[in-house]
């Protein structure tokens, strides 16, 4: 350790002693940094402290003149100081002032300094501050000296985030330990959610970073490393005995990670100089961290979490796992952050107190989403850094809207969410006053409106909302949550419990609709070059009838006595339905024959997702009971724009009239085959569409559980021969000009109707 006094092992020694002095914080710095300066042989050592306003303030200095202290501050992309904090990275110059970065300082004395060696005080990778050393000749600064500074580093970083520092500041200038940060990313639930965040699976906190006794701390790491190697063995051997796939993949990578020398030869070297094992751990993924979250190569951030993990494990066995993993009780407003996790991990938290959901990955259409959406939760996804940036007990709110998440709030913004949450709560209030009103418009048009559901927490909707049935039983939410497939029982005791909470109310079951988008975890997928169009819902049933026809028998029996509705997904030909139906009749005439009680009444119906079958309506309707238009894929298909695509999926208005000429000729062959006709898709959940589809003379509305009250309160006020009377002659216009939309739009403000 050339050029440093005794290294950073003595210096280690020096710092803890005047960290447990009695003492006063700002005469500890000023003592921290006479220490570095001194053990680096250097002119000037001084610390910046990144304050909750994004800019760096000089907290403690040798060298520099004294009165610059708690003066001198700069933004984060001014000066070299800015540059370390900005880059998360070492800088060492020998010659300061010729560095395109440099920006003088007068009041610091700065000039005569030729030679800098700033590092970041990081802390999970995440910048509190700037540790800098300088020098008057031109010095170049060794690797290790770098590396010894960094070491230092961790105390101060410690300091901080204590919170030690901030009495030393002005309330607005504290430094930025827990400074508000506003995170971008995709709304997946709509709802707001102000809370705490309970992170889902805690990082462990290091406190206690400086050794007593290198060479136990030495033994200490070498002996969790033994054991965390082992515990993977341990699971890729259990692992072995299932299926390849993605988590034998993650194992595998955590394997090698294990196994790396660099991560290895860190660590040890961390140890070396004077770090516990627990603080070599933390100060290789702290720089580790630093360095990957600015890296925007999905890959690489993937590989951050794995190492994330590894460190994590590293911790808990040299921490004692009952230290760390014991979780601490949900507060009151949970807001759960994670990088990602399983509908059943979210189910398993106590709902009452859970507001909202933020995580790294999740897509609008991954299950935990849906279940999310479920549990009326505000959910955002794709938020970079989440799990790094927010701290377990941080104020949060999740904006289910905007796809946006306010970490650590500043007032005013807590203020206007507050508000926005009151004024929805009214809102709710209003709507739940509708609940009893019957669904009737204002000239006496009976609209029925259902809801579309899937999983068990769907049912107290029901009667939340006042609906009039579920119009859309999603029947495989309940495989795509499971980790295997449900068996029989499980099933019938869903349709069972399905039936009992609506009672006398009408409940269309949908047979599986597996593929595409909805992806079953442990069914080997298929490649397929276009899922969307691939095998998927009805083509899989009628391909392997032993599932299709064990569900049909779960439902006919849960329906023994009752009415049972039950439709079939994406049916493209006559000669589908027909196929499904025998499959049904058989297995009606095997519960006759071993004495099974049977439904009362069994309607059958269709989806009508294809297009192709809006060319078939009266061959459709002659053999169907009921149909069910499915609007969201309706649109995919109709103009072929994957609707888990953002970037086509709303290319195309379904208020074009080229939509709305097929929505009317459903509606007009149902009328001529008096068949009633259902609309469940997003579309009805929408009130302008609402409108549209009412005039077109849909009497059949099935919604999202939230969509129900606002729809209902549109179409109490609505005169739908009056919608009809603007929208059938524009359905018509050929001019290729016409703008429904907006039509129906000032229609609405100018009948009043609440949009
Ligand atoms: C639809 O396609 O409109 C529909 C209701 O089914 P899902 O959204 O489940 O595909
Ligand atoms: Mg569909």
């Amino acid at each position: 350790m050339r050029g440093t006094l005794g290294g950073p092992r003595v210096l280690l020694r020096r710092l803890r002693e005047v960290m447990a002095e009695p003492i006063h914080a700002q005469e500890r710095l000023d003592k921290i940094v006479v220490l570095i300066a001194a053990n680096m042989v250097a002119e000037v050592c001084s610390v910046y402290v990144l304050r909750v306003d994004a800019v760096l303030e000089l907290y403690a200095t040798e060298g520099l003149k004294a009165d610059a202290v708690h003066r001198t501050v700069m933004r984060v992309n001014e000066g070299l100081v800015g540059y370390v904090a900005r880059e998360a990275r070492p800088l060492a110059l020998s010659d300061a002032q010729g560095h395109p970065e440099f920006a003088y300082r007068p009041e610091t004395g700065e000039e005569i300094y030729n030679s800098f060696l700033g590092v970041p005080i990081l802390r999970a990778g995440d910048t509190l501050g700037v540790l800098v050393v300088q020098n008057r000749a031109h010095r170049t600064y060794t690797d290790e000296e770098i590396e010894a500074l960094q070491t230092t580093s961790m105390v101060l970083a410690e300091m901080i985030a204590s919170g030690e520092l901030t009495a030393l500041a002005p309330p607005g200038a504290e430094p930025a330990v827990r400074r508000p940060l506003h995170l971008n990313g995709v709304a997946l639930a709509d709802g707001l959610g102000l809370g705490h965040v309970v992170l889902h699976e805690p990082r462990v906190t290091v406190t206690n970073v400086i050794a007593d006794d290198v060479p136990h701390e030495t033994a200490r790491l070498d002996a969790a490393i033994h054991k965390l190697r082992h515990s993977i063995d341990m699971l890729l051997e259990e692992d072995g005995l299932g299926s390849p796939g993605e988590h034998r993949e993650i194992l595998e990578a955590y394997r090698m990670f294990a196994h790396d020398r660099g991560w290895l030869q860190k660590m040890r070297e961390a140890v070396l100089s004077g770090l516990t094992a627990e603080g070599a751990v933390e100060r290789v993924q702290s720089d580790t961290r630093a360095r990957m979250m600015r890296a925007s190569d999905p890959y690489l951030r993937e590989r951050l979490h794995d190492l994330d993990d590894l460190a994590n494990r590293l911790l808990r066995a040299l921490m004692g796992r009952d230290k760390v993993m014991e979780r601490a009780e949900l507060p009151e407003n949970a807001i759960i952050v994670a990088r990602n996790m399983s509908p059943a991990a979210l189910l398993d938290y106590d709902r009452t107190r859970v507001r909202g959901l933020v995580l790294e990955e999740g897509g609008t259409t991954s299950h935990v989403t849906i279940v999310a959406r479920a549990l009326g939760l505000a959910a955002v996804g794709q938020v970079d850094n989440a799990t790094s940036l927010a701290d377990s007990g941080d104020p949060v709110i999740v904006d289910g809207q905007a796809g946006e998440v306010h970490l650590r709030p500043p007032g005013d913004v807590e203020a206007a969410y507050a508000e926005k949450v009151r004024f929805r709560a009214r809102r709710q209030a209003q709507y739940a006053a509708l609940r009893t009103r019957p669904s009737v418009t204002k000239d006496g048009t009976h609209i029925k409106l259902l809801l579309n559901a899937g999983l068990l927490v769907d049912l107290p909707h029901m009667d939340e909302t006042g609906a009039a049935g579920i119009g859309l039983f999603r029947t495989e939410l309940q495989f795509m949550i499971a980790s295997a497939f449900p068996r029989i029982s499980e099933q019938l005791n869903l349709y069972r419990a399905v039936l009992d909470a609506a009672g006398e109310r009408p409940v269309t079951f949908r047979t599986l609709d597996i593929g595409g988008d909805k992806v079953l975890p442990y069914m080997r997928a298929v490649e397929e070059e276009n899922p969307a169009l691939g095998w998927r819902a009805i083509r899989l049933g009628l391909d392997r009838p032993g599932l299709l026809r064990s569900q049909v028998r779960a439902l006919l029996r849960a329906g023994a006595g009752r009415e049972l509705r039950l439709m079939f997904p994406m049916v493209a030909t006559t000669a589908e339905f027909d196929a499904g139906r025998a499959i049904l009749e058989r297995e009606l005439t095997h519960l006759r024959k071993h004495g099974h009680a049977l439904p009362e009444r069994v309607f059958v119906g269709a989806m009508l997702e294809v297009p192709s079958l809006l060319f078939q309506l009266d061959e459709i309707l002659t053999r169907v009971d009921f149909l069910s238009v499915g609007s969201n894929d309706l649109m995919q298909f109709l103009f072929a724009a994957d609707r888990s695509n953002v970037r086509v999926s709303d290319r195309f208005d379904p208020l074009l009239p080229t939509a709305l000429r097929a929505f009317r000729m459903v509606a007009e062959a149902g009328e001529r085959h008096n068949k009633p006709i259902t609309l469940c898709g997003e579309l009805a959940s929408r009130p302008l569409e609402a409108i549209a589809l009412a005039a077109l003379g849909y009497r059949l509305l099935s919604v999202s559980p939230a969509s129900l009250g606002p729809i209902k309160s549109t179409l109490l006020e609505l005169d739908v021969a009056a919608a009809r009377r603007v929208l059938m002659p524009l359905l018509d216009d050929n001019s290729g000009k016409v703008n429904i939309r907006a039509a129906l739009r000032s229609f609405a403000q100018a009948e009043g109707l609440p949009l």
